[in-house]
């Protein structure tokens, strides 16, 4: 075999894996090199220097280890559903372990009244404690038994387990891997880091994260671990951020022309807030600077995004260039339509809209004249996408809450035009900053954070389910009062048919409680068709009805002024997130604003903690915060296909401290040498390249 560097061999090459569980491992975990195996890190340490007494056993231990005899063994249960049943005594005490699996073979090979060492979790069970499946060793054949008192723990699977691969067997194969680690691993930082932040070596630290001595050495593996991780996202991101300033060519928008200033002077129907000036100002830099536009823009809801876009779209207009807006639902994409429509007539303007339900003939002109250049601006859903659509000169893609695009369906959009058109990417789910960070680092990020004039914050409150008259009555004088109300129900998803039916129970019960002709509710789920949606939405935009039972279909973009009070049931089913998004409806108006979250009596911790997080802060930024903290980073929306958050070791809720030192170290290594072409950097480039290989690109856009 030619040479290959250790951390590349394939796993079937330690000693005790072989060519079986290798395969398992591969197809299990998806580990095939020796380096992978070594990332596969512990999840857990238990000290096993340490032995419990029998009598000693209560709730605090998670794991026990003992040392005592079986003085009997028992099988029991039906034919197919046996157990065996072992009886164990140290000085101390007796406690019965329990097999389920493996049981004649077990009762064969046990030996009575010889001492075994004996390692497991405690269950407590009919007012007892037992322990099910211990990990047995016979102390006669522990002669070279080294008391660990940080034993690592690995997970596993079923299938790997069954192969021998248990958490056991993962330490011994790793144990092998690590004995003929020493001078193999080549250090992927340079000198002056490790220095600077008395990091141990990578060889060191990937030793010591397995099987560390102390909790110092291990302290310090996982902190040189994490640095790693974190350091080379920030690296990698922050190059391409450069690469694309400087290398990215776009279409340079040096004009401002009589679109935009037609617009502003005579049908701005308000002032721009001065967090809206501040972001059309770095837009219009970056549209201007000849490279490709790669903007986000946060906003919470109801902070005016869908201004800036349009603002941004019109200077792509008066550069000669098209430009589109991708909504990710159709109500959303009819409403952008509907303002934007309204907003640029007088401009003589003409907007087209593409969503799914677009009828075919209206689809096939609207092509042609996209095609033509003769249509300038065009709004709608993916169905933008299909391939069909080609424009005459794509300028400006704007994507609103992006979160709901995959990452390959924008790369289809930018494929339309000669050159990538400029991107902006509207959201309104606030990303806390070490998230933006991580996630968006190699973007520019712009922030409205600063709300129209004149709002007052949606004061927020909670209700149980046995308040119910109450919140009624408190429906019913916002009514009175000439408002408007949204209810809104939770999609179980057990099935479509029963989330339907579940939202019918609640329509039913709504109308029961505001009969009509007193007053008249609308309804709009997602399995509506379109036209049916858009009439009772309509009607309800009109104020024709006062009330709007929904589902969570309503989340994005909605906007209907007079709204001011929405009821949200179940409240603890939705997402923290989620809860922000839908409260984002209310409170675009003057009045007073109110949200209800009702609950029924018991709610979990966690869902309690999201019900007081709405209640007391209206605060996008803060929520996000709780959210990231409560959920972690892995379920947050947008993360999970961004594939950027490969986070082994670190976490970056956690390791927040850690994340904005490597941030800051890659950003003053990109600023000194951004092609990381000095010899000293070569460390970095060469590890990129290993990384990209593994992980491909990180970059999501162009
Ligand atoms: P979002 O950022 O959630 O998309 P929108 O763009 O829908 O917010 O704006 C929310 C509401 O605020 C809309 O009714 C819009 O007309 C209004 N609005 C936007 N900008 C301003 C402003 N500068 N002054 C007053 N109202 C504004
Ligand atoms: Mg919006």
């Amino acid at each position: 075999m030619a040479f290959v560097e250790f951390l590349n061999r394939p796993i079937e090459y330690v000693k005790g894996m072989g060519p079986k569980r290798a395969a398992a491992m591969k197809k299990e975990l998806g580990i095939t090199t020796f380096g992978e195996l070594l990332t596969w890190y512990p999840f857990r340490y238990v000290d096993r220097s340490k032995f419990f007494l029998i009598s000693d056993i209560d709730n605090d231990q998670v794991y026990v280890q003992l040392k005592g005899k079986i003085t009997g063994l028992q099988i029991a249960g039906k034919p197919g559903s046996e157990r065996l049943t072992a009886n164990f005594r140290d000085n101390s005490g007796r406690i019965e372990l329990i097999w389920f699996k493996g049981v004649k073979w077990l009762k064969n090979s046990l030996l009575i009244n010889q001492e075994y060492v004996i390692f497991a979790k405690p269950a407590y069970f009919n007012g007892q404690f037992n322990i099910p499946h211990p990990e047995m060793e016979l102390v006669a054949e522990l002669k070279d038994y080294v008391p660990e008192p940080l034993q690592p723990f690995y997970s596993s699977t079923e299938k790997l387990k069954s192969l021998g691969l248990d958490s056991r067997g993962i330490r011994k194969v790793m144990r092998n891997l690590i004995a003929g680690i020493e001078g193999e691993v080549r250090e992927n930082l340079t000198k002056d880091l490790v220095c600077r932040l008395k990091l141990p070596g990578r060889e060191e630290a990937l030793k010591n994260i397995h099987f560390p001595e102390d909790p110092v050495q291990l302290k310090r593996a996982q902190a040189r671990i994490k640095f790693e991780e974190l350091f080379y996202i920030q690296l990698r991101l922050l190059k391409n951020k450069f690469y694309r300033h400087h290398n990215q060519a776009g279409f340079a928008f040096t004009r401002v022309g009589e679109y935009v200033n037609r617009f502003y002077n005579e049908y701005l129907p308000f002032t721009l807030t001065n967090a809206q000036k501040k972001v059309i100002r770095e837009i219009r830099a970056d549209l201007g600077s000849g490279m490709q536009m790669n903007r986000l823009l946060q906003g919470d809801v109801g902070s005016g995004k869908t201004l800036v876009a349009l603002m941004t779209m019109l200077i792509a207009l008066d550069n000669g260039f098209q430009a589109c807006l991708m909504a990710p639902t159709e109500i959303l994409a009819n409403q952008h339509f509907q303002n934007i429509h309204k907003m640029v007539t007088g401009l003589g303007v003409e907007v087209g809209l593409l969503t799914g339900s677009t009828k075919a003939s209206a689809r096939k002109k609207m092509m042609a004249r996209l095609t033509s250049g003769e249509l300038k601006i065009i709004i709608g859903t993916h169905a933008l996408i299909e391939d069909k659509v080609q424009f005459n000169r794509l300028g400006l893609t704007v994507i609103d809450e992006q979160h709901r695009f995959g990452v390959m369906q924008r790369a289809r959009m930018w494929s339309k035009s000669e050159m990538a058109p400029h991107i902006l990417v509207m959201t309104a789910t606030p990303i806390p900053r070490t998230l933006a960070m991580t996630l968006y680092g190699d973007l520019d990020i712009s922030v409205i954070d600063e709300l129209p004039p004149g709002r007052k914050p949606v004061q927020t409150m909670h209700f149980s389910d046995s308040q119910r008259l109450k919140v009624i009555a408190f429906i019913r004088k916002n009514i009175h009062a000439g408002r408007q109300v949204y209810i809104v129900f939770p999609l179980i998803n057990e099935s479509e048919t029963l989330d339907l039916k579940y939202l019918m129970d609640g329509y039913d019960a709504v109308l029961r409680d505001f009969p009509y002709p007193d007053y008249a509710v609308s309804m709009v789920h997602g399995q509506l068709k379109t036209a049916e949606k858009e009439y009772e939405m309509e009607r309800f935009v009109k104020g024709q009805t006062q009330i709007m039972v929904a589902t969570t279909v309503i989340e994005v973009g909605v906007d209907v002024p007079n709204a001011s009070l929405m009821v949200i049931e179940n409240a603890e089913r939705f997402g923290l997130s989620q809860l922000h998004q839908l409260r984002g409806r209310v409170g675009r108006g003057a009045d007073q604003s109110y949200c209800i979250l009702m609950t029924g009596l018991k709610v979990t911790t966690e869902a309690r903690q999201r019900i007081e997080t709405m209640v007391r802060t209206s605060d996008g930024f803060e929520v996000a915060e709780v959210d990231l903290r409560l959920r972690g980073p892995g379920d947050l929306e947008g993360t999970r296909q961004s594939g950027v958050i490969d986070l082994k070791l670190a976490d970056i809720v956690k390791d927040e401290k850690i994340l904005k030192v490597a941030r800051q170290l890659a950003e003053e290594i990109i600023q000194q040498d951004p092609l990381l072409a000095d010899p000293a950097n070569q460390v970095f480039s060469r590890h990129i390249l290993e990384l990209e290989k593994e992980q491909g690109n990180l970059s999501r856009i162009s």
